[in-house]
Formats: C-alpha cells, structure tokens, sequence
C-alpha cells in the first residue's frame, strides 16, 4: 500500500520538476532549449505521470477513505453511495477537462496570406511580424509555441499548451471542478486525521516499547506509567486508515494551490482581464492606488466580454457545463480589430 502512496508522491515531483525542467528554465536560458526535445514529444512525456496521478487518488478513494467513513459495507449504504458518486463525478469532469485543455487547439489566427486570398477586399489589418499572423484585439504571441494565440490568457506550463479562445472553458471547468473536488478530499480526510492520528501515535508506541525490553521492564513494574495511552480508545474505520491519516496535510496544500489558481482566474474574468492584460496593468501602474483604481474599474465598468465569449459562449446549454462534454459552438462572438 504504501509502495503506492510513494509512487503517488514521485510521480507529482516529476511532473512539478519537469515542468520546472523542460518549460521554465528554457526560458531563463535560451541555449537549453537546443537540447531539449521538441514541444509536442515534451507534452506527451507530461502525459505519462500526470496520468498517474488520476487512478492513484481513485485508489486512494476506494481502498482507503471510503471505509474510514463508512466501515461496514459501504456498498450497501447510501452514504457509501453519495462518497462515491461525488468522487467520480468530480474525477471524471476534471480528467475530462484537463484533458481537453491539453489536447485542444487554443485558436490561431489567420496566416495574413490566407486572410487576403479569402477577401476581395481586403482593410487594413494588422500581422505579427515573427508568426505572420493576422493581429486581433487579445491576440498575443507565444513566444513558447513561436505562434499568435487568439483571446491568449497565458502559456500553461502544467498542460504545455496555451490557453486561448477554443480551449479556455475547458481550463476554467477544470480548475473549477479541481478546486471543489479538492475541497471534499479534504473533508474526507479531516476526519481520520482527527480520530486516528493519537491511535497511531499510540500504536508506534507501544511498537518502540516492544523492541525495548527494558522499558517494558519498567512499566511492568510499574516505574513508568502509559496508561493514558493504554485507555486510549481507537474509533470504528482507523483500522482501514492507518499511517494515510497524515495525507490530510498534503491536500491542504494542494488544495490551497489549486483554489489560488481558480480564485486568480476568477478574479482576471470578472475584471475581463488575460494574464498578459494583468502583467500590463502592473508594469503600466505607478503606485498601489492606481492599480486598484484600475481593477476596481474594470471589475464594475467592464462588459465582461473574456466571460461571454470563453467561457459562455462555448456551450449551447448551462446543463453542459456539469457533465463531461465538448464544445458544442464554434461560431464566436466577433473578434474586434486591434
Ligand atoms: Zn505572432
Ligand atoms: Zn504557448
């Protein structure tokens, strides 16, 4: 068992080491990039161990926490029942949209070459001059994936794609699903931390005290006392948790990390911001108070467009967005000129 647990927790350095690896310091030092394999053989490296990381908390799920909360016969409860519809339908919406995050295109704009063969007449336009692209308003280049993004929020180290007008809703429903899920991994590990941490601690001691003979000497003869820890009563479902009690530690910290990103993204959407917009009003603003002029502008002035057009607009219906399934509109809300 805990053979697994290791595996879960080398698997998630590789993919945080990796993404420090291959994605950030390329970018500190450009001459890296020469030894490294290309961006796509990259994304499917990522792949492997992020794809670890899903079946071991489902594991963990299954043989684990589901009988520490309910120790007899969990399938045939329904709160047995609830635990596990509510754990897989988090898990599945979040592969499901992580996925899709990744292996979805995030929006090129027109090469400028195709874009004046397709128009008789053709107004002034604006290109990118590295991509040869044609420049929309929220048109940013990547200068990770060499191309112009369109609606580009930011090059997404953890999906090595960017994250622009087609692939966004999938993002933003991931991080939202990642969160909450998170949020009731927490709650189901809170209990066992609570309840069965003492009687762990209890059991490693008595353990020590076997392999030290003259302790148990001494309490035999009644010189040292452990009966505070000998009344000790363990609660129903411990048995099943045991040393995964501490688990509860590092999801607090993953789920704080992952609420940080939701609450960040949810922040730049009502403010109808992209990561870039947000980089821009730091570096434009020249104290505090302006910056907070500036968000507090465009939280309550703005049309929220980024809301409308990203995530909004990519589904027919509200109902989508709570079951896994994939953009059903295609058409946009028209793209405005720089
Ligand atoms: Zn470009
Ligand atoms: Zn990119």
């Amino acid at each position: 068992m805990a053979v697994i647990v290791v595996t879960f927790f080398v698997t998630t350095a590789v993919v945080v080491f990796g993404v420090l690896a291959f994605q950030i310091l390329p970018r500190l030092f450009p001459k890296l990039k020469t030894f490294l394999p290309s961006q796509a053989v990259i994304s499917y490296f990522q792949l492997v161990p992020i794809s670890v990381i899903f079946p071991t908390l489902l594991w963990l799920f299954f043989s684990v926490y589901l009988y520490a909360h309910v120790p007899e016969q969990p399938y045939s409860s329904l709160l047995g029942w609830v635990h596990i519809f509510i754990t897989n339908y988090m898990m599945a919406n979040a592969v499901f949209n992580y996925y899709m995050t990744v292996f979805t295109c995030p929006g090129y704009p027109q090469r400028h070459d195709e874009f004046t063969r397709d128009r008789l007449f053709v107004k002034t336009y604006q290109m990118c001059i590295k991509c040869k692209r044609v420049r929309n308003a929220g048109t940013h280049h990547c200068s990770w994936c060499h191309t112009c993004v369109e609606m580009m929020c930011h090059h997404c180290p953890f999906t090595n794609n960017c994250i622009g007008r087609r692939n966004y809703v999938y993002y933003y429903t991931f991080l939202t699903y990642a969160f909450f899920g998170l949020l009731y991994a927490c709650y189901l590990a809170y209990f066992p931390f609570v309840n069965c941490m003492s009687g762990l601690v209890v059991r490693k001691i008595q353990e020590t005290m076997s392999f030290l003979p003259q302790l148990s000497a001494l309490r035999e003869a009644g010189i040292v006392r452990f009966n505070m820890y000998e009344d000790l009563t363990v609660p129903e479902g411990c048995q099943f948790v045991q040393e995964y009690a501490v688990l509860f530690a590092p999801c607090v910290g993953i789920t704080c990390f992952m609420g940080l990103l939701f609450g960040f993204q949810t922040f730049l959407l009502l403010a109808d911001m992209s990561i870039v917009d947000f980089y821009e009003s730091l570096s434009n603003a020249t104290s505090l108070q302006e910056l907070l002029r500036i968000f507090h502008v465009s939280i309550f002035k703005r049309k929220k467009f980024r809301f409308k057009n990203l995530v909004l607009g990519k589904k027919s219906h509200v109902w989508m967005f709570f079951v896994p399934f994939p953009n059903n509109v295609e058409n946009d809300l028209p793209l405005k000129d720089l």
